[in-house]
């Protein structure tokens, strides 16, 4: 009702306001009325005009219209409202093609609904909604949920997982500290809070309680008052008929009579395209294209129209223009594809019709949130059949049309129903009734609907089959179980072959996941189990059961193989769609055992009926003769058949069923009455047995590749038909079938049986000797398949049923067997457990009992370890282990027994005891044919046969032995000796024939072990020695007593045994001696290996384990220890030596090393420049995308956007370099269509050893070594003070200014002029005495300047390159003290020491970063450089200063300093001869330049620091308060006052101490890296090898640094030093207009010390950030079309991406809004989270990008990508902190690239639309 309630009187009146004036228009208003007045009035007219026009007589009009016309009885609404429609509808809705939206809404507004909202309330729609909006409010949320919405489940409360919570229900219940489930909801569902049914517990959030807030005032006043009832009751029906007349009208030209008007129809057509899911976006754009001739941006937005709203109309006209397009469409789709699309011509009146119909559809919509009354009668009427008439009542008419319908009116229909039925729990039930009614008809509908299941009516089946009541209802009253399984028996039969068996060869995926549809229909119904059985309950189950053992018939032996001999198959035949089946059906089957099993009668019922139908469908084979088959004495009759020659199938449902229905009888004890349901003769359990024998047979074969020929198609099913997807169903139930028939057959026969189905028979007759290899291979393999299913038969006693175990022994049982393994983590073990229909596997109940779990690190992920406890379970024979997994468990497990100095003896765990109707199994052991087959296998073994046993026989020999002794034990000790018949040790003992050598099992096993191939075994055959030896003596009543102790513990041993253990302890200890012999052996082999493969990589080891810069550490290390003495100050005239450091480095492309030398052969070290905004402190700032104009010299004091410089450490050859990157070149150019990670174009390469990305190379320029005589040094001092040295230097620059201005008329500073000419002078004289002439590079390292300095210039100003270009020095200070700063950061926020702590990649990288720096001045002009000198001096010297120089406030002083100091040396260029400071003129020069630019930075600080507030602390008075103090107060004498004088001394001091650290710490590194000397140790890393870190405290490091760099500590001093000189400075820093505004308060200035960037932070719960982005709206669209919301981890903005809406143009092209946000966010670089899809996405530029797991973990220490486990989750601080540092290393390219190397997948990602 939103639209009314907010548009409102106000809203009609201005859509009124088109009509007023004029006459004709007015009449057209009149008809505002006409709707409600039957004989419209020009009065009345008028007045409701005035009425809208005027809010305010409103209730008087609708007085008088209730008085005069509502109360009318003989008032036809129905005529009524048609006439009206027909007038209003068809004009409103005139402009389809290119309609006002909102002008439309408001005259439907004016003309239609207000005044049928006014009729309906019979007051003011506003005032009476308003009143009703309390009281209506449902105990049901009802929400539906749009597609990507995050949907919660309880996993503790909820009856099944279909049952969901909206987000706003799920904060506000129970649940929220339940064990939850998150889940992205496809579209279509409905929030369950409220529904008693869905919920064990908490069924309602605090919202939706009775007496919550919002409904407070329930049941208090507003029930729907009978007046308005009564007028519901009128105005529904004919606004429902409507809507569903016109939504299923078919006339394309024409309307129905009622709507017609008379005038005169009008030739206005559309032609109009619907929806469909076979065609492709383009594929649509280009046939509207070539049909309309229309533009692309036009074809563009109608199918874009079409794909939301299901139809457009893309040309309007008359009726042959429109049929012409339309065939035209059909014409040109038909071309591309074989369907057409689907067009059609309509009446413009037919459109419009239904268009407005769609609007009531939305309007009653609203209107049912309102009241239970409006929906009560809104169901009654839509329920209401006509009386007599076979048709069909309105709601199911449109159910039955709804897959005719287009998408959009399907939505407003499907919410309709929502918002009305669903919500009244009588109304669902009735509305279910209907829809089970006619659910055949909807299922085939949908079927043959291309639309997704979400658009569908039939998609709401969800909704009414999981309510259990309702579930029980449909059962009873509609047999829904039938009525479903016979939807089915009529759509499968296209799949019957002739044998009336399913074959789905050639089937299509796609309609096949449609009938898919139905069967989950039939596990909805069957989801809950009833408790209460009724006589029909029972009735209609039986016969819904009876009627899905149809369908197991045809499943039953589908789709047949035959053995391929001689060729392979030519095609893979389709295998997926059964196998698809049997995954659905699963559930599905457990589901109906379950069932039937809650019923005695039922149960005995149903497995009768099951056992007709596996005998019906045994017949195959009946015709051959019985053939006889002699072993051993005993003989079997059977029919022949030969799985390797007969057709064999997989897939046998109905016998599975039928073992599963035996096991439950079983359970329950029904089995004792099964002969009254199915006669011993009819059992014939021969054949039960048969098939599920042959499908075991079958794998065994295959194992034995004896069906390679048949291709992969029979490997799939094999592996499925043992997968935890589909085992529960098909091989389990095998064994347990095989289980049932040793049970309950003569066990020679049995056996018998299974040799002759293995083909085994004549194996164990005498063999007739063959030399056929792969023969004898072959069959040794079956007869380890035959031993393995022995096994099983026998061992396999975990099912409720088969043994008196429980479900949760069951599950703990598999878990153990996992854990065997090896630890695993928890979604391992999900993933490898079956899961019930609930989707749980039962994992949580058991893990803590049999496992601890270990926490993940920074990586990786937590992994459950079994308890020690639970080895004892281990059984290596476990039937559901692989292969693979079979032999990791034996081998981790002997691994484990060995280190405890154990034997390595794994026998099998004594099993849990059959229950009665499977106590017969255990006789298959101690048969003959049993003995005779072990007898055999060992025989052989001991003959040394060789070719005719394998290890893994005798180890399955072994373990069936056992078996046999445990069985016999067991029995022994629980009952007496004589009711013992079990006599395994008897018939094992026993000769195996009357021959005169012949042996017994006792004999062969003594004899096995000194079989040197079984040395492995020898522990397994002692066990069972000792096995024989405990029976025998419980056996022999006579040492009843040792008995008792015997099988006790063991404890007690004879003298014999004892001796026999020290035996073998002697025996174990030769071996561990040989063991430890045969190690170190490999040992020595492998370090041969080794060095080999050193000696191959040599130079590739070097480069690893000798990095530069380890060598460095070594040498500063010794270095230190010798020049301890040496002063660590690295400015002034005490300035300490350079480390003088011979460096040799070796090229990682030709291995040759080379010592770094100024005129040799460049090298250079790879490196990755990039824009960084890692340090910025204002990131709205907008930054400029191109540099075309920007002039980089100054850097902001936000530093908004630097220039990094990074590189990997890896050292090479110029020219080695060159040519690798050349030969990359040609070779990417000759694969064009290969994608590249990265740009050759923009030099982009990979490094050659690590793969780091990078895009240019730094030369190695050797630091020039400078050492000084201090002696010397301090007598210049006496000369050369602060104030003189300025003086020399502003008359140099006024030289040279005046020499370059040329006729420029040059303001000198009157400060400089005077005794400009001694000065001149001096210049030379004094500064001269410290000259040396420049450095000589050779030509490759000034090409290699060049070429850095280019690249940097290119990447940082994103410009073209240009060698020549007057920034190219400009950009290189910048990169230098940016670089700086960033590492500097990241230094403290590590909370490292300054020195010695970097990486070795970042030393050596900082280090030629700053050489070269030094260095590049000499490539570039230098009267270029003087140039950009005098303006950086202009900030700090006013006198110097031009009209473009900035603020003291508007500049980093840091970039000041490296740009002044770096440029400072070509001061000394005279025009021919080209010169540099010596050391000693170098050492006052950067003092002084430091200390000038410190002192404008301390000013800064107090400056930028005036509005700080005192903080509570004891003022101290101590003599740096004091010089602040004096200082601030000359300070607020220069900004006349603006600065507060009040602020106490030892407050500016603080800020000055703590806001100048960064800098000094900055300069300090600069300076080190400049000249080499050495830091004090205060600031280096602790020593190496010394166990204890120094921990230097913020004093001490600041002591150090003003030491390192010759500063007073009271930093107050350098201003009173130098007063005279600065003094005038300060003024007219202080006096800067920009300053004072910011003095004033009317400007910010950047605070120091700056804010240290991190990534925001985020929730410690990840349901927060879900909710975040729910509340999340697209700022561009209002649609509600599923949104992509990602969150920006440098800003915390929220984003759109993935979506056109708001896309944006840069440059000309179009850009995701991640990207674009990244251009300005993070310079190009960004870091998202994907909040939906819990991932990490970073992206670089518009090409590229990749994908992590965000830092969130469930509590099992595993991520979520995607949420598809959807556990609760949880914020990782470390992994957070490790993609912080990925950030702030700048190594979030390197990372993107090293992932799309890795994952090609990446490549075809478009992420410039992200
Ligand atoms: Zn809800
Ligand atoms: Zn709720
Ligand atoms: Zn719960
Ligand atoms: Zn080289
Ligand atoms: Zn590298
Ligand atoms: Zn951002
Ligand atoms: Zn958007």
């Amino acid at each position: 009702m939103a639209d009314g309630a907010d548009g409102g009187p106000g809203a009609a009146g201005a859509a009124g306001g088109c009509v007023p004036v004029q006459p004709q228009e007015r009449a057209m208003c009149s008809t505002t009325s006409g709707c409600m007045i039957s004989k419209p009035s020009q009065s009345a007219g008028c007045m409701m005009q005035d009425y809208l026009n005027d809010s305010a007589g409103a209730s008087l009009i609708l007085k008088w219209m209730v008085m005069t016309q509502w109360c009318d009885e003989r008032f036809n609404f129905q005529a009524t409202f048609l006439q009206c429609l027909a007038k209003h509808v068809p004009n409103i809705y005139s402009a389809e093609m290119d309609p006002l939206l909102e002008k439309q809404e408001e005259m439907v507004q004016a003309a239609i609904l207000y005044p049928l909202e006014c009729y309906l309330f019979g007051e003011d729609p506003d005032i009476f909604l308003e009143k009703l909006q309390q009281s209506g409010t449902s105990q049901l949320c009802g929400k539906v949920f749009k597609g990507g919405e995050t949907t919660y489940s309880c996993r503790d409360c909820a009856v099944d997982p279909t049952c969901v919570l909206c987000m706003d229900c799920f904060q506000n219940s129970i649940h929220r500290n339940h064990r939850y489930k998150m889940h992205s909801s496809t579209g279509g569902g409905f929030c369950d809070c409220g529904d008693t049914e869905a919920w064990k517990a908490g069924p309602l959030c605090t919202k939706h309680e009775p007496g919550a807030s919002g409904s407070a005032k329930e049941n208090s006043e507003c029930q729907l008052n009978e007046e308005i009832m009564e007028h519901s009751r009128r105005v529904f029906p004919s606004v429902i008929k409507y809507i569903v007349d016109m939504l299923i009208w078919e006339e394309e030209k024409e309307l129905p009579p009622e709507l017609t008007i008379s005038r005169e129809k009008v030739d206005s057509y559309y032609c109009v395209l619907f929806n469909d899911e076979h065609h492709s976006y383009d594929h649509v754009i280009f046939s509207l294209q070539r049909a309309l001739g229309c533009e692309l941006g036009e074809a563009q937005l109608h199918t874009t129209a079409i794909d939301k709203e299901g139809r457009r109309a893309v040309k309007a006209g008359h009726y042959a223009s429109c049929q012409e397009a339309k065939e035209e469409i059909k014409r040109h789709s038909e071309n591309i594809s074989q369907r057409p699309l689907h067009a059609e011509v309509l009446h413009a009146d037919v459109m419009a019709h239904q268009k407005f119909a769609l609007r009531l559809g939305s309007w009653l919509n609203k209107l049912m949130s309102y009241s239970s009354d409006f929906r009560q009668i809104f169901c009654q009427i839509c329920l209401k059949e006509e009386a007599g008439s076979e048709k069909p009542c309105f709601i199911s008419k449109l159910m039955l049309w709804d897959a005719k319908l287009h998408k959009g009116a399907r939505k407003v229909l499907h919410e309709l129903i929502f918002s009305s039925f669903f919500m009244e729990m009588e109304y669902k039930k009735l509305f279910a009734v209907e829809f089970v009614k006619y659910y055949k008809a909807l299922q085939k509908e949908y079927i043959s609907d291309d639309h997704d299941r979400v658009l569908s009516v039939t998609a709401l089946s969800v909704q009414m089959f999981t309510v259990p009541t309702l579930a029980r209802h449909l059962i009873e009253e509609q047999n829904v179980i039938t009525t479903i399984t016979e939807t089915l028996l009529e759509v499968l039969p296209e799949y019957l072959d002739k044998n009336d068996k399913f074959n789905f060869q050639g089937y299509s995926q796609d309609k096949l996941n449609r009938v898919y549809a139905v069967i989950y229909d039939l596990r909805y119904v069957l989801v809950s189990k009833p408790t209460l059985w009724t006589d029909r309950l029972r009735e209609r189950f039986l016969e819904g059961f009876v009627s899905f053992l149809r369908i197991l018939t045809c499943m039953q032996g589908m789709e047949e193989i035959k053995r391929q001999i001689g060729q392979h198959i030519e095609v893979d035949p389709d295998w997926e769609a059964a196998i698809a089946i049997q995954m659905q059906l699963k559930n599905i089957l457990l589901m109906f055992q379950e069932w039937c099993a809650c019923d005695e009668e039922l149960l005995l019922k149903a497995y009768s009926e099951c056992h007709k139908a596996v005998m019906r469908c045994s017949t195959n084979g009946r015709s051959r003769e019985k053939t006889v088959f002699h072993l051993c004495g005993h003989t079997l009759e059977s029919r022949p058949y030969r799985v390797s020659a007969d057709p064999v199938s997989i897939h046998l449902p109905l016998s599975r069923t039928l073992a599963g229905l035996h096991v439950r009888l079983s359970k329950t004890g029904t089995i004792s009455r099964l002969h009254e349901f199915v006669s011993p003769e009819e059992f014939q359990v021969e054949l039960l047995v048969e098939y599920p024998l042959r499908c075991l047979v079958l794998v065994a074969q295959v194992a034995a590749e004896m069906w390679r020929r048949n291709g992969l198609s029979l490997i799939s099913q094999v592996f499925y038909y043992q997968d935890v997807k589909c085992r529960e169903e098909m091989y389990d139930k095998d064994i347990i079938m095989l289980q049932i028939g040793a049970s309950l057959m003569d066990p020679n026969q049995f056996l018998l049986l299974i040799l002759q189905r293995y083909e085994l028979a004549d194996a164990f007759k005498k063999m007739k000797p063959t030399k056929d290899q792969d023969l004898i291979k072959q069959c040794n393999v079956l007869i380890e398949e035959m031993l393995q299913i022995l096994i099983y038969v026998v061992g396999e006693r975990y099912v409720p049923g088969v043994s008196n175990v429980t479900k949760e022994d069951v599950i703990m049982r598999e878990i153990i067997h996992l854990l065997c393994i090896e630890p695993m983590a928890h979604s391992a073990i999900t993933k490898s457990l079956p899961e019930n229909e609930n989707n749980e596997t039962g994992l949580e109940s058991v893990i803590d009992k049999v496992a601890t779990f270990k926490k993940p690190g920074v990586s990786g992920h937590g992994v459950y370890e079994l308890k020690d406890e639970c080895l004892k379970e281990f059984n290596m024979f476990f039937y559901h282990y692989t292969k693979t997994q079979h032999s990791k468990a034996e081998h981790t497990q002997k691994k484990r027994r060995k280190q405890e100095n154990r034997d390595e003896a794994l026998p099998p765990p004594p099993p849990p005891g059959f229950s009665p109707a499977f106590s017969n199994v255990v006789r298959i052991l101690n048969c003959d044919v049993m003995m005779h087959i072990l007898r055999t296998i060992l025989q052989r073994a001991v003959e040394l046969e060789t070719h005719l046993w394998t290890e893994a026989m005798i180890q399955m020999v072994l373990h069936l032995l056992s078996l046999g002794l445990l069985e016999e034990k067991q029995q022994l000790q629980k009952s007496p000796e004589e009711e013992v018949t079990f006599d395994f040790y008897h018939k094992a003992t026993r000769m195996g024939s009357s021959a005169l050598n012949a042996v017994n099992v006792l004999m062969l096993l003594e004899k096995l072990k000194r079989v040197p191939q079984l040395e492995a075994q020898k522990d397994t055959v002692n066990w069972i020695l000792q096995m024989f030896d405990t029976v025998k003596r419980l056996r022999e009543k006579s040492s009843l007593t040792t008995v008792a102790a015997t099988s006790g513990s063991e404890a007690t041993k004879s003298d014999e045994t004892q001796s026999t253990q020290d035996k073998e302890k002697a025996e174990r200890k030769r071996k561990a001696e040989a063991a430890r012999l045969h190690r170190q052996k490999i040992m020595a082999q492998m370090s041969a290996l080794q060095r080999n493969f050193i000696e191959t990589h040599k130079l590739l080891y070097e480069n690893t384990l000798e990095a530069p810069g380890k060598e460095d550490a070594i040498m500063e290390e010794e270095s230190m220890s010798s020049a301890i003495d040496y002063s660590k100050i690295a400015l002034g005239p005490k300035r300490g030596p350079s480390v003088a450091e011979k460096e040799v480095l070796t090229c990682i492309l030709c291995q040759e090393e080379q010592e770094v030398k100024l005129e040799s052969a460049a090298m250079v070290l790879s490196a990755c420049v990039q824009k960084s905004t890692a340090l910025t402190q204002n990131r709205s700032r907008i930054l400029e995308l191109s540099g075309d104009t920007l002039d980089p010299l100054f850097m902001h004091p936000d530093l908004p956007c630097g220039t990094h410089t990074g590189s990997c450490g890896h050292v090479m050859h110029a020219a080695c370099w060159q040519k690798y990157f050349e030969a990359m070149q040609l070779n990417f150019r000759q694969r064009l269509h290969v994608e590249q990670i990265f740009d050759l174009e923009n030099g982009e390469y990979l490094c050659p050893l690590c793969k780091s990305l990078c895009n240019t190379v730094i030369p190695i320029v050797p630091l020039q070594a400078q050492k000084i005589n201090s002696e010397d040094a301090e007598a210049v001092a006496q000369i050369l003070s602060l104030a003189r040295w300025l003086e020399i230097i502003i008359v140099r620059i006024s030289g040279y200014s005046v020499k370059n201005a040329k006729g420029e008329k040059q303001n000198l500073p009157a400060f400089a002029n005077k005794g400009m000419g001694n000065s001149a002078l001096e210049f030379h004289s004094i500064l001269s005495f410290g000259v040396q002439s420049s450095a000589k590079y050779s030509s490759s390292i000034k090409e290699m300047l060049i070429l850095f300095a280019t690249t940097i210039y290119r990447v940082g100003l994103k410009v073209a390159p240009n060698e020549a270009d007057y920034r190219i020095p400009m950009m290189t200070w910048s990169t230098c003290a940016f670089t700086i700063q960033c590492i500097e950061n990241l230094l403290e926020t590590e909370g490292k020491p300054l020195f010695g702590s970097l990486q070795n990649r970042q030393h050596s990288g900082l280090k030629a970063l700053v050489q070269f720096a030094a260095a590049q001045r000499t490539t570039s002009p230098q009267v270029l450089i003087q140039k950009h000198l005098i303006r950086l001096l202009g900030v700090l010297l006013p006198n110097l200063k031009g009209e473009d120089t900035p603020s003291l406030l508007e500049v980093d002083m840091f970039h000041i300093l490296v740009g002044v100091v770096l440029s400072f040396p070509s001061l000394y260029w005279e025009d021919a001869v080209d010169l540099q400071p010596s050391s000693i003129s170098s050492a006052y020069n950067h003092l002084y330049l430091f200390h000038l630019t410190t002192l404008a930075h301390i000013t800064q600080i107090v400056v930028s620091s005036a509005t700080e507030s005192p903080t509570a602390r004891s003022p101290d008075n101590s003599e740096e308060a004091r010089s602040a103090q004096s200082f601030c107060r000359e300070v607020c004498q220069y900004t006349g006052g603006c600065f507060s004088q009040d602020i106490p001394g030892w407050l500016v001091w603080d800020c000055v101490k703590k806001g100048i650290m960064p800098y000094l710490r900055c300069a300090a590194l600069f300076f080190h890296y400049l000249l080499g000397v050495s830091p004090p140790e205060e600031l280096l890393q602790g020593q190496k090898g010394s166990e204890k870190l120094k921990f230097v405290s913020e004093e001490g490091q600041f002591k150090a640094l003003c030491s390192y760099l010759s500063l007073p500590t009271n930093l107050f001093l350098l201003f009173q030093e130098y007063w005279d000189t600065v003094n005038p400075l300060l003024q007219r820093w202080c006096a800067d207009p920009v300053v004072l505004s910011c003095l004033k308060g009317k400007s910010i200035a950047v605070r120091y010390p700056r804010k240290r960037n991190s990534l925001i932070e985020l929730p410690e719960d990840y349901s927060c950030l879900l909710n975040q982005a729910s509340q999340f709206r697209c700022p561009r669209s209002s649609d509600d079309e599923q949104k992509h919301p990602v969150l920006c981890l440098f800003c915390g903005a929220m984003l759109c991406s993935q979506n056109t809406c708001c896309q944006e143009l840069v440059n000309g092209e179009e850009l995701g809004a991640c990207t674009s946000h990244a251009l300005q966010c993070g310079a190009g670089v960004c870091m998202f989270l994907k909040i939906r899809e819990c991932k990490v996405v970073l992206i670089e530029g518009k090409t590229r990008g990749c994908l992590y797991p965000a830092p969130y973990l469930d509590e099992y220490g595993e991520t979520d990508p995607g949420l598809k486990r959807g556990n609760p989750l949880h914020l990782c601080r470390e992994r957070y902190r490790k993609l912080h540092l990925l950030w702030q290393q700048h190594c979030i390219i390197e990372e993107i690239a090293r992932s799309q190397e890795t994952n090609q997948i990446f490549f075809g990602f478009n992420w410039q639309l992200l």
